[in-house]
């Protein structure tokens, strides 16, 4: 890693820019790769873990069932009838987890646990994602957004391994999130009101993205920095796999839905009296706890990590 180089870097472009950030402030593409660059030096630092029995996993699961009731995201926990590896045939590289509400499922993606090519991926946050999904929650971005705060309230607990995953969701979220920004010309919005998903059409949308080559440019710095070698790779090869064919019209809108919005939604909490999110999220749906008073959906805990990495409002 070149760390020590891009944070040099960084503190001269800071210095000759510094006049004019202090009447307009960075930007908030120049915030994310600071971010990015912030949580991977904190990522570097953290030890991995994950359940590596049927009991731990039981354990793990019940963590963070509770976990949301405490948030004041649910109110009583709902733990799924089933959790199960899966085969996602063609979709085997798009789709890390499912939930069936008409079957009660949670399920992940088989290749996390049988392909070396995805076993050094954490599939923890994945599972928190889609056990969000079993209390109700259907919309991606919101679903998303509360699956961060969760993995960032276990992570203040002191929750093994948890630091880890929230760090690494930042670092590479910040990424996604300036992707976004320098390759589609997108905006860093946190209404999650019409955010679709997976596999969201846009028949004729890409005319309309606009890329900045030297937001591109500034971009492909500090993923040379942040990423090691092998992370690179990888991550150039999905970029390539997003981009082909009838996947290059619908990545914006799999960043949008899984990566900027809930990004946008939990950084616009951090700056926000009580860290509460956005009006937008009364429209969250939840099939349990009808009638419940459930929320404030407040991110409090996420916007304390974010302090801690220097995130500015
Ligand atoms: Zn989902």
């Amino acid at each position: 890693m070149k760390k020590k180089l891009l944070a040099l870097v960084l503190t001269v472009a800071m210095t000759i820019i510094g006049v004019k950030q202090v009447t307009t402030g960075p930007s908030t593409f120049d915030k994310l790769l600071e971010l990015a660059v912030a949580a991977d030096v904190a990522y570097d630092l953290e030890e991995e873990w994950a359940p590596k029995t049927q009991a731990e996993l039981h354990n793990f699961i019940i963590a963070v069932l509770y976990q949301f009731a405490e948030e004041g995201f649910i109110g009583d926990p709902h733990y799924p009838t089933g959790l199960r590896s899966m085969e996602y045939g063609v979709y085997r590289s798009s789709i890390s987890g499912t939930y069936s509400p008409t079957e009660d499922v949670v399920g992940l993606n088989i290749r996390y646990f049988t392909d070396p090519s995805w076993m050094l991926q954490d599939w923890l946050a994945t599972l928190i994602h889609e056990l969000v999904h079993a209390q109700g929650f259907m919309n991606e971005a919101q679903t998303e957004t509360l699956a961060q705060e969760t993995i960032a309230s276990m992570a203040n607990l002191g929750f093994p391994g948890m630091r880890k995953v929230l760090l690494d969701n930042i670092r590479r979220d910040a990424i996604g999130a300036a992707y976004y920004i320098a390759r589609y010309g997108g905006t860093f919005s946190s209404n999650t009101s019409e955010a679709g998903g997976l596999f969201t059409r846009c028949i004729g949308c890409p005319s309309k993205w606009n890329t900045d080559e030297a937001k591109m440019a500034q971009l492909q710095v500090v993923r040379e920095s942040v990423y090691t070698p092998e992370e690179l790779r990888r991550s150039d090869a999905r970029l390539r796999y997003w981009n082909t064919g009838d996947r290059g019209n619908n990545y914006p809108y799999v960043l949008d839905a899984y990566v900027v919005r809930p990004m946008a939604g939990v950084t616009e909490a951090a700056c926000r009296e009580g860290n509460l999110l956005g009006e937008q999220y009364v429209r969250i749906i939840r099939r349990l706890n009808e009638g419940r008073p459930v929320g404030p959906y407040k991110m409090d805990d996420f916007a304390y990590v974010l302090r801690d990495l220097g995130w500015s409002c």
